[in-house]
């Protein structure tokens, strides 16, 4: 299938309530890991680029090998910036061919919040690129974004209504208390806030953070909304452990291949099992 954006495949998920998992990839191989789980699960997936892996290895690279696998691939793919504060990548993405980018103004006062928003909005919607907005602090480390953790503050519910009325959104993420990078200790969700949102506004909500989460959190935040559920963190994990202990198990072979191979499929499982409690199998 050609590459899509996400409208077809949130709006589907937020309305049978299951969760389309949006994966942050590093390399080649780690994209094909994401879109053949999905194939064999046959559930749509969004992969995910940071700003910083659009950088490192330029966007015709990216959309290259994405490409070429989404066009080999039985199930929906779509192609996201994620966490963006910069309008020109988000152009250059948009250029390229991403299907889908993220304008993270989240930082920002309100008043400027929403108006990088609606600058980006306009820049994509003529081209049919669906776009995510962020409103509130979500606390942890993302790419070149750090929110101390005494600033993080959940989403406002009268500017989010306000946003998504205003902007309409192919997609929102309110900072409801789930973080990047891995908690220490439970993490609190603000389900009532969730639900709040969720109950007066009809635009598919993201969730950031994912990794860590407890499938029951998952399975809540999914009932109450969330139709696009991202990880990351799990997936560096993966990728380095695969490495890393296929050379500790063989420490005297030198076969990058193999290597290869033993991340490939470390990446693999953890997509698969996250699509499993999303409830996405089966959904393509
Ligand atoms: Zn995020």
């Amino acid at each position: 299938m050609s590459l899509e954006n996400m409208k077809a495949m949130l709006n589907k998920a937020a309305e049978q309530k299951y969760g389309v998992g949006a994966f942050n990839i590093l390399d080649y191989n780690s994209t094909k890991a994401v879109v053949l789980a999905a194939e064999k699960l046959k559930a749509p997936v969004i992969i995910q680029t940071s700003a910083k892996t659009v950088i490192y290895w330029g966007t015709k690279a990216i959309i290259n090998w994405v490409k070429e696998l989404a066009e080999e691939s039985k199930v929906p793919v779509a192609l996201h910036l994620d966490h963006c504060k910069d309008l020109a990548l988000i152009q250059d993405c948009i250029n390229a061919g991403w299907t889908s980018v993220m304008i993270d103004a989240s930082s920002k006062p309100f008043e400027e919040n929403l108006s990088l928003s609606r600058e980006v909005i306009d820049m994509a919607r003529p081209e049919d690129i669906t776009v995510e907005v962020e409103l509130g602090a979500i606390v942890g480390v993302e790419d070149d974004i750090h929110v101390k953790e005494q600033d993080a503050h959940l989403v406002n519910i009268e500017q989010a209504l306000e946003m998504c009325f205003t902007l309409r959104p192919d997609c929102f993420a309110p900072a409801i208390g789930t973080a990047h990078g891995l908690y220490k200790g439970t993490p609190k969700i603000a389900f009532d806030l969730l639900e709040n949102i969720s109950s007066q506004i009809d635009i598919p909500l993201a969730l950031h953070g994912g990794t860590g989460l407890s499938v029951e959190v998952f399975k809540k935040c999914i009932a109450l909304g969330c139709a696009k559920v991202n990880i990351s963190t799990q997936l560096k994990y993966a990728h380095i452990d695969g490495f890393v202990n296929y050379h500790k198990a063989h420490d005297t072979e030198y076969n990058p291949l193999k290597v290869i191979d033993s991340q490939y499929k470390k990446l693999e499982d953890a997509v698969i099992e996250n699509i499993k409690i999303f409830g996405s199998e089966g959904k393509a």
